[in-house]
């Protein structure tokens, strides 16, 4: 499409909401143009704790935001069905708890009235021997524990499988993409000004102009000379290359708020804080108190976790809506859908706020307010509609495997990124080596993501298959993956290994604050035997 003819809508933000809102618009007819200036899910939606959640802590402050996710994650948890898998909290209680064991149980027989929403089932209330006979690693302290089921997801996966299914219904949707202009006649917003990934400005018109970029949104407002205000507020994660139990855990940090330590499929989050931010938001660190903080807290309720080998940490930052005076972690997570006409900006809608776990709900009240000022009457649809992969059940795993000639795991693992195409993956990729021997992920779907899923960096990579994310952390794997990305795209062997080399700088980012003193030596040696290598090739 050129500058001459515009889009019904541009959609600037590529993680959950704007995803989804693409998704929505363009299943309702409507022409998209979506843009992502780093990659697909990778700015707040991927930091997040991968939950697709009601949150009960949220029913003494804000209980609509609780009713609204449980019920939109009712609806995720049943397109999205191969991302996802339930999580069992195991939450325990300690003699000084604020909440005793009647006050917990409580909350929980509040929460179960949501719990059918969400496809989940209600609490149940341990003894203090039966919730160690469950998890063995739980103080010896704790007095007695609630059960309480919720969902985890892959946001990366899910973010894409929303980009991917608006490619299908008609979108435009590019990732390394900046937004760095929006264009203005008077009152009105026209167009967006934007820099490709190959360095050239291009200007793109859309009737409207949807700011869906999370913690950003007040920077994109800026560019119409609109004033959004947020109160963001930064949350990290330990992260561990494996389950350190069964059950998902929770513990009150010292400040009495909740943590979580999470057990997804193969590997477990430690989180989170919650931290009004005012820094920049391309460089949030992760500080070494923040790791300690998180340890003291969970170290209460399962004494051995300092014993765990983290293997890196993430750091997001919440679009949560401004409020003056609330403690941080009190602050409402609704959303609002704004409409700047009436602050001099027609045609600039704003989302702000909210949850990854109601995300198809923002999306669908943003698509609406978008139609309505397209004068486009098309009902939304993403409730029931499954997203690719989803459409039909997936065969067992075992008859993937074996027919294919990949390991039972590594089929496993597949399915949960592309369900009932999982076959089409291998096939199109033409070879089921395994990549890593952590992280059982084929040759096959990496070369599929690149052709077909848009993987421009090793980093890219690692969200789309998940490669280097167990033990090795891309030790064992990463040279071998730049080859394989690096042959699909037509890279030099020095672009191969400047690629190696700056995903292995910016994993040293998120690991450094996790590393003990062991640590920091196998890391200087990795690193060393990185150069070495990198040095014997160059010289060949
Ligand atoms: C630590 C932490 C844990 C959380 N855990 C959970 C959880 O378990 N469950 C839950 O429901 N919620 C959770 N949340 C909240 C949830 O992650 C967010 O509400 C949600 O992911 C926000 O999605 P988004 O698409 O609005 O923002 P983002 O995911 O940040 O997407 C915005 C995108 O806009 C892009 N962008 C910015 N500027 C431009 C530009 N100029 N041009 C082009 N693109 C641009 C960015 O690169 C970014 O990818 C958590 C949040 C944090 C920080």
């Amino acid at each position: 499409m050129s500058a001459a003819s515009p889009y019904d809508a541009v959609v600037i933000g590529g993680g959950v909401t704007g995803a989804g809102i693409a998704r929505d618009l363009s299943l309702r007819g409507v022409s998209v143009l979506l843009l992502e200036k780093g990659d697909w899910g990778a700015g707040t939606s991927g930091a997040s704790s991968w939950m697709i959640h009601g949150g009960p802590r949220y029913l003494e402050f804000d209980w609509d935001t609780t009713r609204l996710s449980c019920q939109d994650a009712g609806h995720i948890v049943t397109i999205a069905r191969n991302f996802v898998s339930r999580v069992l909290f195991i939450i325990p209680v300690l003699p000084h708890d604020k909440n005793n064991i009647e006050r917990m149980e409580t909350a929980m027989e509040v929460y179960d009235r949501f719990q059918p929403l969400k496809h989940a089932h209600p609490h149940r209330r341990l003894t203090a021997e039966e919730a160690r006979q469950a998890e063995p690693g739980l103080s010896p302290e704790i007095i007695g524990a609630v059960t309480m089921e919720e969902w985890g997801v892959d946001p990366h996966r899910l973010v894409f499988a929303n980009v991917q299914d608006a490619i299908v219904h008609g979108a435009r949707a590019l990732n390394h993409t900046q937004v760095t202009e929006l264009i203005r006649d008077a009152g009105k917003v026209l167009a967006v000004r934007y820099r490709t990934s190959d360095g050239a400005m291009v200007e793109a018109r859309g009737r409207v102009v949807v700011n869906a970029t999370g913690p950003w949104s007040p920077l994109v407002g800026a560019m119409a000379g609109i004033d959004v205000q947020l109160r963001p507020a930064k949350g990290i994660h330990i992260v561990y290359p494996h389950r350190i139990s069964n059950f998902s855990i929770s513990a009150e940090s010292v400040d009495g708020r909740d943590l979580l330590m999470v057990a997804h499929a193969g590997f477990t989050l430690l989180g989170t804080t919650d931290d009004d931010f005012y820094g920049d938001l391309e460089s949030v660190d992760v500080l070494e108190d923040e790791v300690d903080y998180l340890i003291q807290g969970i170290e209460r309720v399962f004494p051995s976790i300092r014993e765990y080998r983290p293997v890196r940490t993430t750091s997001g930052v919440r679009p949560t809506l401004f409020k003056w005076r609330r403690y941080e972690d009190e602050l409402s997570r609704r959303y609002e859908v704004i409409d700047h006409s009436k602050q001099g900006a027609d045609g600039l809608i704003t989302i702000a706020g909210g949850k990854l776990s109601m995300y198809r709900l923002m999306a669908e009240e943003t698509s609406d307010a978008v139609c309505r000022k397209l004068g486009h009457q098309a009902a939304c649809t993403t409730a029931s509609r499954p997203l690719p992969g989803n459409e039909s059940e997936p065969e067992p795993a075992a008859a993937l495997a074996s027919r294919c000639g990949i390991p039972a795991l590594a089929a496993l693992k597949l399915q949960t990124r592309h369900g009932s195409n999982s076959e089409k993956v291998l096939d199109e990729g033409g070879t089921s080596r395994i990549l890593c021997r952590c992280e059982p992920v084929t040759e096959g779907e990496l070369i599929y993501a690149t052709r077909h899923e848009q993987v421009r960096t090793l980093a890219d990579a690692f969200r789309r298959v998940g490669i280097a994310a167990g033990p090795c952390a891309g030790a064992a794997c990463i040279l071998r993956t730049a080859e394989v990305v690096g042959s699909e795209l037509g890279w030099s062997a020095s672009q191969r290994f400047e690629a190696a080399r700056d995903f292995v700088r910016g994993a040293w980012l998120g690991r450094a604050p996790v590393l003990g003193r062991s640590g920091w030596a196998q890391e200087e040696l990795a690193q060393g035997a990185m150069r070495g290598l990198m040095a014997g090739d160059g010289a060949r």
